[in-house]
């Protein structure tokens, strides 16, 4: 092994990911008086958050009529009855004031005449229980992310949180117990190593679109953080749900917002039909995201796609108006024009359904702490290790996501790990030694890829694995697709030995970054096909030809999946919490889902 010189620093808290989920957990253990480092791989304000569009949904009735509890109902029903509804709880009913806080610390949301922030219909978002539309998508124009990433990075330089900033976090620090007890990382430009020895780490580090062929997402999204929980013996939680957004330029897989189809925009077939009143007569186009996705994907197989290929659909928004377009999604409007050279106030823009979120993540419950199923108890929490953002599975999203719950699922869930650190950790105290040997792991993988010179490019294999997971892990799901895209996924596993890196240095090495990023992809692509392969029945995201129906009897559970580090993955439940937090609202029932 090549001899490496360790940097060590101490902190209370370290949150690895500057997102909106990392800025707000560092924001509020600041705060509580915690002395807190944030890590991220990429400048603050270039994380995946700084691309949404489309809003952040909370029931602030500026537009009509609201109430928390519709949010609630909304967020369960679109979660096909997966998602935890203590959780869903306590995110509806935080989601206000966690708006309100932005809108202090200078966010600059679109306003109503009034003077109040702007609120825009989203897919599954309705009043009174189901009963037709609410406005509850709160928006700066269609860059709100932009927006808000750029409010809470400045809150965190006021609150001196210290950023290290192109660190690559590589493991895990975790001692015998089952405690973690910091991270290393890698600093991309000098190469130097770093120990972080912290009593709370916090892992923010997103989703993993870049698992498939074709995404939505960042090329920095490959679930870093996940796959260092998977390294750590630990397991991910409901990995099979992934959303397919339904608008995806195509070709180059840029997202189109859902406010697009929430400002009055509406799909078309080859035929010229508004082809969605006949799968969602009452929500139409603002069914939710995999209902959309679905009915695209059959009109396409039917015959009914647009274009020479008959492959894509048409999204239009010329009747809105020139000048609607222009205050309300100025981002699309270039964004069309650049990727699929389409003037939006003139023609529709071609679409198809695109990998856009990853429901499944690291288990968590909704102070952030990590969970584990440690001797049968499926709500045992590890020690040292929370989770927040995309790469937690809390969980408020279950089955599938409504467009805007990620927003303000960042900032209410990344207020209440600050704050639970304030609860849970004595500022300054003293930390025991780390662990002997505990980082050697860390070093043996670095070395593994630094040496490593096979005959098989990191583009290549990254490729083989991305174009198994589009094709057999897509929008519909068959068990022998699926077993297909098990044994693909073990294929490339077969060949990682084989991984050519060519460059050894340790600065900017950019070649090893995206072999330990490949690497990070693979064991989470491996735990998201098993899972999908074994659920034999269709709930949200998850849709099997070959078992059509929820099946709540034997399927209404989490799973959890641990993967040994060689593809070998294994399997078990946990029950969804079928209870509520306070008793201002009772659990809801479960019951078909019909938009
Ligand atoms: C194009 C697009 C539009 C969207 N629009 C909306 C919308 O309108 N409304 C909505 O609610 N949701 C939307 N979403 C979803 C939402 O934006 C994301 O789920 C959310 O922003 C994720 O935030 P995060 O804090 O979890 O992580 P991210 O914003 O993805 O940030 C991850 C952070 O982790 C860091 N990191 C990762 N790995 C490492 C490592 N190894 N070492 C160090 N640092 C690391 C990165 O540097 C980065 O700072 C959209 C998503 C996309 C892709």
């Amino acid at each position: 092994m090549s001899t490496y010189n360790w940097i060590d620093h101490t902190y209370d808290v370290v949150v690895v990911g500057a997102g909106g989920s990392g800025l707000r957990a560092a924001l509020g253990a600041a705060q509580a008086g915690l002395r807190t480092a944030c890590i991220t791989k990429v400048f603050p304000t270039r994380s995946h958050t700084v691309a949404a569009q489309g809003g952040i949904a909370a029931s602030l009735g500026n537009m009509g009529e609201d109430n928390w509890r519709w949010h609630m109902y909304d967020t369960v029903k679109g979660s096909d009855w997966l998602g935890d509804q203590d959780a869903i709880e306590y995110l509806t009913r935080n989601a206000p004031q966690a708006v309100y806080e932005l809108e202090h610390w200078g966010m600059p949301f679109s306003r109503t005449e009034e003077g109040k922030i702007y609120q825009r219909a989203f897919g599954g978002m309705t009043r009174d229980f189901g009963q037709g539309p609410v406005q509850r998508t709160c928006a700066a124009a269609d860059r709100t992310g932009h927006a808000m990433l750029h409010t809470l990075y400045g809150q965190c330089v006021r609150e001196e949180t210290e950023f290290f900033i192109e660190y690559f976090a590589m493991d895990l620090i975790m001692d015998e117990e089952g405690a973690c007890r910091g991270v290393t990382a890698w600093k991309l430009d000098d190469g130097t190593l770093h120990r972080f020895r912290a009593q709370k780490v916090i892992l923010a580090t997103g989703g993993y679109g870049r698992a498939f062929f074709s995404c939505t997402s960042a090329h920095t999204c490959t679930g870093d953080g996940n796959a260092m929980v998977l390294r750590a013996g630990l397991p991910l939680q409901d990995m099979e749900f992934v959303q397919f957004h339904p608008t995806g330029i195509y070709g180059s897989g840029c997202l189109i917002t859902e406010g697009s189809r929430g400002e009055g925009g509406y799909l078309t077939n080859s035929e010229g039909e508004r082809f969605m009143e006949r799968y969602a007569p009452s929500a139409k186009d603002l069914a939710s995201r995999d209902v959309v996705s679905r009915a695209m994907t059959v009109e396409i197989r039917e015959g009914r796609g647009v274009g020479p290929e008959k492959d894509h659909i048409h999204l239009h928004l010329e009747h809105l108006g020139a000048e609607v377009l222009a205050e309300r999604l100025p981002g699309i409007s270039e964004t069309a024009k650049i990727f699929a050279g389409v003037d939006v106030t003139k023609e529709p823009i071609p679409v198809l359904p695109t990998v856009h979120y990853n429901m499944g993540g690291i288990p968590t419950n909704y102070h952030g702490e990590v969970l584990t199923k440690k001797n049968g108890d499926p709500d045992s929490v590890v020690p040292g290790l929370m989770a927040v953002g995309e790469a937690a599975c809390v969980s408020v999203h279950g089955a599938n996501r409504l467009g805007s719950n990620s927003l303000i699922d960042l900032v209410v869930f990344g207020r209440a790990a600050g704050m639970r650190c304030g609860e849970t950790t004595i500022a300054g105290a003293t930390q025991p030694e780390l662990p002997k040997g505990a980082t050697d792991s860390h070093l043996a993988r670095l070395d593994k890829f630094r040496n490593a010179s096979g005959d098989q490019p990191v583009a290549k294999l990254r490729l083989e694995m991305q174009r198994a997971m589009q094709s057999n892990c897509a929008v519909f799901r068959t068990g022998d697709v699926l077993k297909e895209g098990v044994d693909a996924i073990e294929e490339v596993y077969k060949k990682l030995p084989g991984i050519d890196v060519q460059d050894r240095t340790m600065v900017w090495n950019t070649d090893l970054v995206e072999a330990l990023e490949f690497d990070n992809l693979l064991a989470q692509a491996a735990v998201t096909v098993n899972g999908a392969a074994t659920r034999e029945e269709s709930r949200g995201a998850h849709a099997r030809e070959d078992f059509a129906d929820r099946d709540d009897v034997n399927w209404m559970k989490h799973t959890l999946a641990w993967n040994d580090g060689t593809g070998k993955v294994t399997l078990d439940y946990r029950p969804v919490h079928d209870y509520t937090m306070s008793n201002e609202i009772s659990y809801i029932e479960p019951k078909a889902r019909v938009y």
